[in-house]
């Protein structure tokens, strides 16, 4: 338990009577709820139980390496929470990437390594090991966001050997990659953590439902230290309800990939459009001639799409939509290089 903070080892967790009890019950007068049934009346399962063994059987997996949170965004503030003494432990990410790691790190006082992503958009493992090796959490996403590629297996495999922390393995668009997800060598490496997420591929973002994969000591610390509650009932209906129904959302992967392609072969051809970056996400990265232009223009003509200039120079992340969206984007797009000197 070296990677927690000492004083969390000691944490008596909050504990609710339906922490102990399992079944049903006749009776329930433990919670200080409503006796009136509106569905909602009760209080979710606080160790998201159901949850918890279908996804377990479905990854292979035992209920007690899973983490479900609020998002996995909760879990990535869980884990620097659990990880990190304020002003003295380190966390490592790779720039360009998704921008909660820092902003996590900022708000608990952690001090932040930045090993930025070669020109390749691969790890710079060199630079990495001298660095990192001691910071408490290293966090690689991958597919990253904003770049969209997978991260180099031999790279992660060598941090996982040779760093003192946690390596976080955040895989939100592990669902569109043609690469396996690392749950697969869990029992491999102990201090290895994967983060996932209904977000993206299982179309639930609106409900936050994320998750943490990791040995079981480390999800018992996770679980520890989350406010008792934080996946609310409806959520954990409709994400069993998702994965009862994967062969469903497996044909809207493969439609969204089929449609990535064709997006970032329309995309290329136009002249403000530099590069379209290969992608293993539902998003597409493009350098343009002039990003910032090209996105207000969007922008005010109602198509949101992200600018990514300040992380990468003269760069737009773009996600995959629906057919008539991405038509109505490449028609924007046509207008914008009519209006302007093409
Ligand atoms: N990780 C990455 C790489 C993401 O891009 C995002 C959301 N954009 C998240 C985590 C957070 O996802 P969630 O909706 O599960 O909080």
């Amino acid at each position: 338990m070296s990677w927690c903070r000492p004083h969390l080892q000691r944490l008596v967790p909050y504990g609710a009577a339906r922490h102990e009890f399992q079944g049903a019950a006749i009776t329930l007068l433990d919670a200080n709820e409503s006796p009136f049934d509106t569905e909602f009346n009760r209080y979710p399962d606080p160790m998201q139980r159901e949850l918890k063994a279908l996804l377990a059987q479905q990854k292979g997996l035992v209920p007690e390496q899973i983490f479900i949170g609020n998002g996995s965004d909760e879990a990535i503030d869980l884990l620097v929470r659990a990880a990190c003494e304020p002003e003295k432990d380190s966390i490592a990410i790779c720039s360009p990437t998704y921008g909660m790691y820092q902003v996590v790190a900022a708000t608990n006082n952690v001090p932040l390594i930045d090993v930025p992503l070669r020109t390749n958009f691969q790890l710079n493992t060199e630079v990495l090991l001298e660095k990192a090796t001691d910071a408490a959490l290293i966090f690689i996403c991958s597919p990253n966001n904003p770049t969209g590629n997978l991260i180099d297996t031999e790279d992660i495999e060598l941090l996982l050997k040779q760093v003192k922390g946690l390596v976080v393995v955040d895989e939100a668009y592990i669902d569109f990659a043609s690469a396996p997800s690392w749950t697969q060598v869990l029992k491999e490496y102990p201090n290895l953590v994967v983060l996932q997420t209904f977000s993206k591929a299982l179309g639930l973002a609106g409900l936050r439902i994320g998750a943490a994969y990791a040995q079981p000591s480390i999800i018992e610390v996770l679980n520890a230290i989350k406010p008792p509650y934080n996946v609310n009932t409806y959520s954990q209906q409709e994400a069993l309800t998702k994965l009862r129904a994967l062969e469903i959302h497996q044909k809207e992967i493969e439609q969204l990939i089929v449609e990535r392609e064709s997006l970032a072969n329309a995309l290329q051809e136009f002249q403000c459009i530099e590069k379209v970056f290969p992608s293993n996400a539902n998003f597409l990265l493009c350098r343009s001639t002039d990003a910032t232009d090209l996105y207000r223009y969007l922008l005010a003509r109602g198509v949101v799409v992200r600018n990514r200039s300040q992380a990468l120079p003269n760069t737009l992340r773009i996600t995959v939509g629906s057919p008539q969206q991405n038509e109505c984007l490449l028609t924007k797009i046509s207008h914008y290089e009519k209006d302007t000197f093409y």
